[in-house]
């Protein structure tokens, strides 16, 4: 199984590729291809065939997956996009932000 330092519904920070700088939730994780799917971030537009939910059909923008590694967690404590470190507390691993040394999870 692949760690990534990521996961669902964290807030991370794009820190490389075309959207670098912007932030946002993780919506879904992809481990087997180590990439993410955060919100508002890499938005591909995509043609929708006519539906009967959709009848006209049209364009629909979506958010594609990115590499994990171009993210950096953002942590919810100290807000600042951060390293995690991991350590073993009562028998489950917690992630810790190296910056200010607070739990994460
Ligand atoms: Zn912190």
């Amino acid at each position: 199984m692949t760690k990534m330092h990521v996961k669902t519904g964290d807030t991370v920070k794009v820190i490389a590729g075309k959207d670098k700088g912007k932030q946002g939730k993780i919506l879904r994780c992809v481990p087997s291809k180590e990439r993410v799917v955060v919100e508002k971030v890499n938005l591909v537009k995509k043609a929708m065939r006519p539906t009967q939910a959709n009848p006209s059909g049209g364009i629909a923008t979506m958010e594609a997956p990115i590499a994990v590694s171009n993210v950096m967690l953002v942590c919810p404590k100290c807000n600042e996009p951060s390293r995690v470190s991991h350590k073993r507390e009562e028998g489950h691993m917690v992630r810790v932000c190296k910056k200010c040394g607070k739990n994460i999870d």
